[in-house]
């Protein structure tokens, strides 16, 4: 289908329905976060019956966010619903347990991975955020940005982007982050907010998974258990951003973060330096992500699923590494 196609689907699809019921991925993180609320109020706006979806909540450091207090943890079944539409997720296990099973009608995403579970699939591996997505888009589909939805959209790109330096930023992305600010989003506030701002917990969190950090030849790995969340008194179930001070080891091509869960469930995540590709790793272990910041979340007791990942990791890498050489 070409774009044009699509973009009337979509039209259409928002034109002829009055409820709306929008998800968005577990463990939420920015993007997510700034898509799901931003898409919300922009529905909202036009006079549309939304309801956000975010069964975990939102987390610290994007709190103050325009539409915040505007979601809810549960629902009504799925089928009363006009339209069932979702962001920033690859595939519908990562929608959570209420939607398990449930007809998408509609998901914007930019993860390579996307395995296109919707009846109308936005899908653009090469956009740096969902919320890029929705900044070119929105106007396209008829919904206007105003000053809260553009602060919402840029959270969005600034953090997925790890504040414009992963290497899928582009000029184009800097422009709808330009554009953005004219609409009324404030870069710094946002950036201090959302991307810098520690809170004490997190990073005394940290520093029980750096106690443990270990390196073999271009990669680095470590733990954070749930004792640690315990002991730090961190009431995240995430990394708390850990992953983004991993990957600043210079001399790293990859790094990986174990986060043990409840019930002999660890979620790993992989970052790696541009030519390698941890995506597909990811992929093999049933998750996803994108080719240089990838997770899935995999059933074991710790130790058993680091010594499995660790040893397809290093596979992989190598076999990368040896063709690049061929080449
Ligand atoms: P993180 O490691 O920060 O959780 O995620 C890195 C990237 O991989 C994000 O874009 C995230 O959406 C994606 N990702 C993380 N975990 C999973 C997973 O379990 N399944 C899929 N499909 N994608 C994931
Ligand atoms: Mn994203």
């Amino acid at each position: 289908m070409n774009d044009m196609d699509l973009n009337e689907k979509i039209r259409r699809l928002i034109l002829d329905s009055n409820t709306f019921l929008l998800a968005t991925h577990i463990r939420p993180d920015g993007d997510a976060i700034g898509s799901i609320l931003a898409f919300g109020l922009a529905l909202k706006k036009i006079g549309k019956e939304v309801t956000i979806l975010l069964p975990e909540g939102i987390p610290q450091n994007l709190n103050n966010l325009p539409g915040n207090h505007t979601i809810v943890k549960s629902i009504k079944p799925a089928e009363e619903y006009d339209v069932i539409a979702c962001v920033d997720a690859s595939d519908q296990e990562r929608l959570g347990e209420l939607l398990v099973g449930k007809k998408i009608d509609l998901q914007i995403d930019h993860h390579i991975t996307n395995v296109m579970f919707a009846e109308i699939n936005f899908v653009d591996p090469k956009a740096v955020a969902t919320c890029a997505i929705l900044a070119e888009y929105l106007p396209i589909w008829k919904l206007q940005i105003d000053d809260q939805i553009a602060t919402l959209l840029l959270t969005g790109i600034l953090t997925d982007s790890i504040g414009f330096r992963t290497s899928n930023t582009s000029s184009k992305a800097l422009r709808l982050a330009a554009d953005l600010m004219d609409y009324g989003a404030d870069l710094p506030s946002i950036y201090q907010e959302a991307l810098v701002g520690r809170t004490y917990q997190q990073v005394n969190y940290w520093g029980f998974a750096l106690q443990r950090l270990q390196k073999h030849g271009n990669i680095a790995w470590t733990t954070l258990t749930l004792a640690d969340r315990k002991q730090a008194d961190y009431n995240g179930n995430d990394d708390a951003d850990l992953n983004t001070l991993l990957s600043s080891i210079a001399e790293c091509e990859v790094t990986i973060l174990f986060v043990e869960q409840k019930e002999k469930h660890v979620k790993v995540s992989w970052r790696s330096k541009p030519g390698i590709d941890v995506s597909q790793i990811a992929f093999d272990f049933n998750g996803g992500g994108h080719f240089s910041a990838a997770g899935a979340d995999i059933h074991g007791e710790l130790s058993e699923v680091q010594e499995l990942v660790l040893q397809k990791s290093f596979a992989s890498i190598a076999d990368q590494s040896k063709s690049q050489e061929i080449k």
